[in-house]
Parts: C-alpha cells; structure tokens; sequence
C-alpha cells in the first residue's frame, strides 16, 4: 500500500467513523483531499466490502451523489473499562455497537490480575466465528492510574503497582493494546455518540467513586505531561475542611462530592453505622433528600455549593462551550443541577455563560465501553499494518448487519 493512499484511508475512515452515513463531498470537504484521492479511497473501500452504498441523495439540482457507510461487520474491537471495583469487558463491531459484554468484579485495594483480564476478553470472544476472529482489528482500554509509555500501569491508591498491562496482552492476543485514562475515553465516547458531537471546546466531568474532569480544548485532548490534567477533584476547593481526602490532603473536591464521601457526611450527620458499599447508596441520600429528610438534604446542599464553585473555575479557566456531567451525579440531576447556571455566572465572567451548554450525559456505564472501543479505532487507523488488516477484502457479509437505507432518495 502506497504511503499516500494510507493516509487517504486514515483521513476517509475517520471522517466515516464519526458519522453514520457521509457522502463524498462532505467526505472531500472533513478530509480537504482532493477529488481523485476521494474517488480513488471510496472504490478501493467498496471494493474490498469495509463500506458499503446505502442511499442516494438527490438535490434539487438534479445531482445524485451516493450515500455511504462503514461496513458494521468490517471489523472488530475488544473494549475493557478497568475501574476501582469492577471490569468491563465488551466486543465491538466497526461503528462501536456492543455485541457481547462481560464483567468481573475487583477486590478494591487488590493489585490487578491479568489473568483475570484475559478470561474477560476471551468470554467476550467465544461468540466471534474464525471469519469475525480474523478481523479482530484491536483491544482498547479504559484504566486509571499512570499508564506509563509502555504500557504499564499504577495506581498506587487501587493497590496496582507496575503492571505490564498492555505487553502481556499483546503477546498473549496477537494484537494491538491500545490503553488511555478514563477522562479520555469519557471525552472520546462523548465525541463520537454522545452529546459532544462536532463540539471543539468542552469540559466532561464524572463525579462517582472518584472525580474525573476530561478537557478538550480546541479540538484536542488536553493531557499534560503524564496525561493527568484535569486531576480537578483534587483542588483544595475547601482548604479549612476537615475533610481527608485519599490522596492525604483535606479539603479537595472529590473528598467532598465523590460517593463514598457524600456517603461518608451522611452517615456523620446520622450517627448511622455501616460502610459505604454496604446497605446505605449515594442514591439513597438523594432519594431521602428529596424527602427532605433534614441531614440528607444539608448534604447534597453542600456538595452542590462545592461543585459549582468548581465548576465555575472551569468556565473562567477554560471558556468551554459544553459542560457534560455524568456519573453517580446523574441520579441527583433534580438536586444539583437546577440553577447551575446561575450559580456558574455568579462566580465567571458573565460572556463566558452566555452561550455555555450544561448537559447531563446520556450514555449512562456504556460511557467507558465506547470510549474504549472508539481509542482502538482511531488509534488502529495510525498504525500501518493495523490499517493494512482493517482494509483486507470482507470475505463474508453477515446476516445481522444493521438494515440498510435502501434507495430511496434522501433530501438535501
Ligand atoms: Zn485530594
């Protein structure tokens, strides 16, 4: 394969992955390729079965251009979301559709098995027939921690310490590992189907076991030197707080809004005993704040004033145009989000809320899967030899490919 034309195939498979059907003058117009290289990339991917003709559009002009998509059934990915307490397993189709999951739980605290991660992927996998198995094209994952150049991984507060993650399972699979922190992923599952679609500057912020803030500015990921920016949930948003925070300081903003802590003020204002993962959930609180039940509901009242104050540094910090929230926050929407906005201008320069969306993330725990799955495609498009698989002949259309659209015209 000519180098150009592999970075014809990168920039037509990108464009076509975001979107479910393209025609070729919006793919010339995303790519900035020229006519014949458009021409050129579209033949050899209908050729070969990795798109497929689903449409026609008819503009009043009397043009007819073909409509197009990603063949579902081109390829495969394997998705793993790696959280504190639980792992994620799903298989994929080329467009990011989940087929088969699984899931395993963690022993919190316990260092990661990847035993445990191999038998995921391969309960995943069983269903695949050795045409599918062939065009597995990579495995993507979601995992906290410092996720080292090599693939390694530590997350000193989970009890995972130097985990040759991504190289054991390269060898053991034969295929690529592609690995990346989870307010990444989260920015990547918003961007190819969710609400950040098209949205170059936008803020996504997961509070739950712990606080995630993912950045895109500008069109990029914003990562920092270790891919840790947007480590938001440890500003000291409440420096005389007495309370501890998991990384040793007091007063940090997931020692105040994550779930075990708002779990942990609750049951501090109740005497109430037990553990956070036993009996008692952060839902419950909202639920009995919503009873006005006096301790639960000075607790989401503090964790919302908190949170608005951070979110409102933010705003000023980043000018974003989008705020997704997502996580355990989600089940309180009714309590903590009404009159965010106000409280956001209250505290940010009042042209920078002007046009500011804040929206709850709809893509409830498939936000990791997606995410995942999405880092495998794109970063497989990067790598020649991946690409060079991807784009191999589909020998064989299966029977459950999505319904086509037909050809009936589509209006312009
Ligand atoms: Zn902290």
């Amino acid at each position: 394969m000519p180098k150009i034309v592999e970075q014809w195939l990168q920039k037509v498979l990108d464009t076509m992955g975001h979107r479910t059907t393209v025609t070729r003058s919006q793919i010339m117009s995303a790519t900035k390729l020229n006519s014949a290289s458009v021409s050129h990339t579209l033949q050899f991917l209908l050729e070969r079965g990795i798109i497929l003709k689903v449409g026609e559009l008819q503009s009043k002009a009397g043009r007819h251009q073909d409509v197009m998509t990603l063949n579902p059934e081109a390829g495969y990915f394997v998705a793993v979301v790696l959280e504190s307490t639980r792992m994620r397993f799903a298989l994929t189709n080329f467009v990011g559709d989940i087929r088969y999951r699984w899931e395993a739980d963690v022993q919190l605290g316990q260092t990661l098995q990847i035993r445990e991660i191999v038998a995921g992927i391969e309960m995943v996998l069983r269903n695949l027939s050795e045409v599918q198995r062939l065009r597995l094209a990579a495995i993507g994952i979601s995992c906290p921690g410092i996720l080292s150049q090599s693939g390694g991984v530590t997350a000193l507060n989970l009890g995972w310490k130097n985990i040759s993650l991504t190289p054991e399972l390269e060898e053991i699979f034969s295929l690529p590992v592609y690995l990346e922190h989870p307010t990444h992923s989260a920015i990547r599952a918003e961007r190819w189907v969710g609400l950040a679609q098209g949205v170059r500057d936008f803020i996504d912020v997961m509070v739950g076991h712990v606080v995630g803030v993912g950045v895109f500015s500008n069109g990029r990921f914003v990562g920092g030197r270790d891919q840790m920016a947007g480590e938001v949930g440890h500003i000291r948003i409440d420096p005389d707080g007495s309370d501890v925070c998991r990384c040793g300081k007091t007063g940090c903003l997931e020692a105040i809004v994550s779930s075990p802590n708002i779990f942990r003020q609750y049951r501090a204002k109740t005497g109430l005993e037990g553990s956070y993962s036993g009996g008692l959930r952060v839902t419950d609180v909202f639920e009995r704040a919503r009873r006005h039940e006096t301790a639960a509901v000075e607790v989401p009242d503090r964790v919302t004033r908190y949170l608005r104050l951070a979110l409102s540094y933010l705003v000023n910090f980043l000018n974003p145009e989008l705020i997704i929230l997502g996580g355990d926050l989600i089940t309180a929407e009714d309590l903590l989000l009404p009159s965010l906005r106000e409280q956001i201008a209250a505290n940010t320069l009042p042209d920078f809320v002007k046009n500011l969306n804040i929206a709850v993330s709809r893509m409830g725990l498939d936000i990791g899967l997606k995410g995942a799955a999405s880092l495998a495609f794109r970063t497989a498009l990067n790598h020649p030899e991946v690409l060079k698989n991807m784009c191999r002949l589909v020998v064989e259309l299966h029977s459950h490919s999505p319904a086509v659209e037909g050809s009936s015209s589509v209006a312009s």
